[in-house]
């Protein structure tokens, strides 16, 4: 966890409280921006002094660890050094986007997870191959729908969506109650459950494969908030996906077969209401989105290799397992 005071000392707070790791790979990429070798200095040095200005410890709870100020009167930035970590964030970004997010956000699609997640929910519950193929089938076409924005009021919002998780419904902050993931699962697991008492058996197992697509996408920790620092960052979306994704099936990436945690898992959560199995998933995964930046972002080199990530990982898709499996008995009981 992160401790409220320095979430709220900058929206720059993961480059403000970056770990030794995090703070040389800053130094470095640093040096890789097309910048003059005095604004290069100016950055450096002026983020060494705020780095060692407001040192942060990691403290030990019952609740875990908590990354926190080494002080308690630490947290309130002068504008000059707010300035200066705002400047260097933005010059890093444009590196690392280009760089590790390749410029765009497509990396992702093609990604197994969706598809996979509502066809083993669907066979553990006993349905033929056929209908779970549907299910299947149907999984990532969400994805390729029109684009929903964000609503009035909340323009601050638009660049997040729009270039981070595509749609406006394809994600949920329960702190804010923004995003429309709950209302979407809701309407397409309704759907398919009349389709289901007509016997409309493709139709049932194509909406239950989009309405399990909105339940997924908020098993993410990075669909459940960290909007700012995600709308800059880009590349921390991409990159975190693209290691689920390569890391999904035995055999691949790191070999930590992701998949595995929905084959093995045999729980499942009652739902009675869709939309409140959304938050209430998306409400899990929120305990881990800012961790889960923070991580990818300052190890940006070794993260695929982070224990703690792979972690997050794990129990973020085992809480989705569980809300899948009851998802599918929600649409034919
Ligand atoms: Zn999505």
């Amino acid at each position: 966890m992160i401790d409220e005071r320095i979430k709220n000392a900058t929206p720059h707070w993961a480059l403000l409280a970056a770990d030794k790791e995090g703070q040389e790979n800053a130094l470095n990429d640093l040096k890789e921006c097309s910048l003059s070798s005095d604004e290069v200095t100016r950055l450096s040095e002026g983020l060494r002094k705020i780095w060692s200005k407001y040192p942060t410890a990691i403290v030990q709870s019952d609740k875990g660890q908590t990354l926190t100020f080494a002080s308690p009167q630490e947290g309130v930035l002068t504008d000059e050094e707010n300035a200066l970590l705002t400047q260097a964030d933005e010059i890093l970004a444009k590196y690392l986007n280009e760089k590790i997010g390749g410029g765009n956000t497509i990396l992702w699609s093609g990604n197994p997870c969706h598809q996979d997640i509502i066809e083993i929910s669907c066979l553990k519950w006993g349905v033929s191959s056929t209908y779970a193929t549907y299910a299947h089938n149907a999984a990532d076409a969400p994805d390729s729908w029109p684009m929903i924005w964000p609503p009035t009021g909340y323009e601050w919002l638009n660049n997040f969506i729009q270039q981070v998780c595509h749609s406006y419904d394809h994600y949920y902050n329960p702190e804010l109650g923004t995003g429309l993931a709950p209302a979407q699962c809701a309407n397409y697991a309704n759907s398919a459950k009349s389709y289901y008492d007509q016997s409309s058996m493709y139709n049932a197992y194509t909406y239950m494969g989009y309405s399990s697509h909105f339940l997924t996408d908020v098993g993410n920790p990075l669909h459940t908030g960290m909007e700012i620092e995600q709308a800059l960052n880009r590349w921390v979306h991409d990159d975190y996906e693209n290691y689920v994704g390569t890391n999904w099936e035995a055999g691949s990436g790191q070999g930590y077969n992701f998949k595995s945690v929905i084959d093995n898992n045999w729980y499942y959560y009652a739902m009675s209401d869709p939309a409140t199995s959304t938050r209430s998933l998306a409400g899990y995964a929120k305990n881990y989105d800012d961790t889960l930046f923070y991580l990818v972002y300052n190890h940006r080199y070794t993260f695929r290799t982070d224990p703690s990530v792979r972690s997050i990982t794990m129990s973020s898709l085992l809480d989705t397992a569980k809300h899948l499996l009851g998802l599918v008995k929600y649409v034919r009981d």
